[in-house]
């Protein structure tokens, strides 16, 4: 067996466009994972089943139509960012790069005044946001001095000072920073809930750190924010033709019942049409269906599949809003200090309003566990609370119509200590005890060294092809500007 830096081995390694050893794969599971896997299998000559239970694609990066109005909604905002490497090379294997706009300029809201504005400037990384942090107005000058030492810290410990945190949460870093009450509620918390859907008291402080590290600090690239023009179904949707056009196959609407073992290996995808067998299986599916779908024999036997019921997971609340005009100027707005995170204002083909003159306002809630019993109502009461202390022009200003989309089980949980029950896509092959050596795991949950992102799910499903195919596929990190690499961010 090979062992390889990519998560694992498999002892079938291939070279570029010679046969693969693997002839035939089958990923359960077409969300954002399984899809990344599945294309660069087939790119690679593999021939590539894809089961997915639903009838489209793309997972809990998705859209629907409402049917109280026949439009197509997101379940929820997706936001990219400028260091989603992989997830942009995925994006350019779809030919659906020219639909995402870019954002260098984050606005935080302060009412009644005009928004803070948080932007790269002319110093280097990881200076590039002294001059537009230095003017914003909702932090007073010692609160700015308080989140510089601790941006200063997080800078100079580096990679290897992260993980030291591994096992802590973020906001015992935060006291020990000597953090302000008011600058965790109005700064540290709107960015880490928004970015890794748990609040500061809950997350792994080395997964809040890597948000600082490599999002903010290492390059000036990294922070600029991707958001999509056209609905997500609409990014995911041509992995299907894609895949088709390389060699493999997409099912939708087949639900994978069982993964089939034989002592040894897994042998097949058992399903409600059939049964699929492969040389390889690719599990795509979050923790607790691939618990649904493996024997308690196979768990067993392998140590990746240990840990399963330990991953627990943490709600996301979107709220669209219809108002009868336009109501928000800027086409997006953290809200400081509030329940509501974020505001999006979703273009229409470009125009800020639709033919009639309505605005539609998204609304994002992270870390959102109290809303979860919340009914409709009470949902677009808070929401338009924050909503009209944010924006002056939404007071007075009935909304046409709200539809609020509750995701129960939206991520993972990162919490202290996840990373060391985070499965690698492939069985170590210097590992002792053996394991399942032709069931690959991709999904956002796998030991990816992300969060529960899109970034973080077309790693696995990169990382799964690549433990597949014995080579490595993951596109590479951006690197750290120089003075930010002088300075300690990546060592
Ligand atoms: C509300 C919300 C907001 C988010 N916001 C952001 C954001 O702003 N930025 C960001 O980067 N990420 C965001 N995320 C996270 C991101 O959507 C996920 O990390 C990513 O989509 C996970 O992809 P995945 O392929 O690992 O898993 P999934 O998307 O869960 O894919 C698993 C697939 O397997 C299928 N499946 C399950 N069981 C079976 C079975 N038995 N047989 C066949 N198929 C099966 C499912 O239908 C699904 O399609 C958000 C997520 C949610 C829910």
């Amino acid at each position: 067996m090979n062992a390889n830096s990519d998560g694992g081995s498999t002892g079938r390694a291939s070279t570029a466009g010679s046969v693969p050893a693997v002839r035939t794969a089958v990923v359960v599971g077409g969300g954002i994972a399984g899809l990344a896997c599945a294309l660069r299998l087939a790119e690679a000559g593999v021939k590539v089943t894809v089961l997915e239970t639903r009838r489209k694609l793309g997972g809990r990066a998705t859209s629907f139509t409402d049917p109280r109005t026949g439009e197509v909604l997101d379940n929820c905002q997706h936001v990219l960012m400028g260091c989603c490497t992989n997830l942009l090379d995925f994006y350019e294997r779809l030919n659906v790069t020219d639909a995402i706009e870019w954002h260098s300029r984050v606005y935080w809201a302060r009412p009644p005044h005009a928004p803070d504005v948080m932007q790269p400037g002319l110093l280097p990384a990881p200076a590039h946001f002294t001059e537009s942090f230095a003017t914003m107005r909702m932090l007073s000058l010692s609160a700015k001095r308080a989140v510089a030492r601790a941006m200063w810290r997080m800078l100079r410990m580096g990679a290897s000072g992260r993980a030291q945190w591994e096992g802590r949460t973020f906001n015992e870093f935060l006291l020990e920073t000597k953090q302000p009450a008011d600058v965790v509620t109005r700064f540290w918390s709107p960015v880490v809930v928004s970015a890794c859907n748990l609040d500061v008291d809950e997350v792994s402080a080395a997964a809040a750190m890597q948000v600082f590290q490599e999002g903010f600090l290492a390059n000036r690239q990294a922070p600029l924010m991707g958001l999509s023009k056209v609905p997500l179904v609409r990014l995911y949707d041509p992995a299907e033709g894609a895949i088709i056009a390389a060699g493999g196959e997409v099912r939708m609407g087949v639900s994978a019942l069982s993964i089939a073992y034989d002592g040894a290996r897994v042998t097949g995808v058992v399903t409600d049409e059939g049964v699929f067998s492969a040389d390889v299986i690719i599990s795509a599916v979050p923790a607790d269906r691939l618990a649904k779908l493996l024997s308690a024999t196979a768990i067993a036997r392998d140590h990746r599949l240990q840990h399963l019921d330990e991953v627990g997971s943490s709600p996301i609340l979107g709220v669209h809003l219809r108002f009868p005009r336009r109501v928000m100027e800027l086409p997006h707005l953290v809200l400081p200090g509030r329940a509501t995170q974020w505001l999006f204002a979703k273009d229409v083909d470009g125009a800020p309003v639709d033919a009639d003159g309505s605005q539609h306002i998204h609304a994002v809630i992270s870390g959102a566990r109290d809303w979860m019993e919340l009914t409709e109502q009470e949902i677009a009461q808070r929401v338009l609370a924050d909503i009209r202390w944010a924006l002056p022009a939404a007071q007075g200003v009935e909304p046409l119509a709200v539809r609020s989309v509750k995701e129960k089980r939206a991520t993972f949980a990162i919490v202290p200590g996840f990373e060391r029950i985070r499965p690698r896509a492939a069985v170590d092959g210097f590992d002792p005890h053996g394991g399942i050596r032709n069931l690959f795991l991709a999904g956002d949950w796998t030991r990816t060294g992300w969060p529960a992102t899109m970034e973080g799910a077309v790693r696995s499903g990169y990382l799964a092809a690549g433990a597949v195919l014995g080579t490595r596929l993951l596109v590479p990190d951006l690197a750290p500007a120089r003075l930010a690499r002088m300075l300690g961010v990546a060592r």
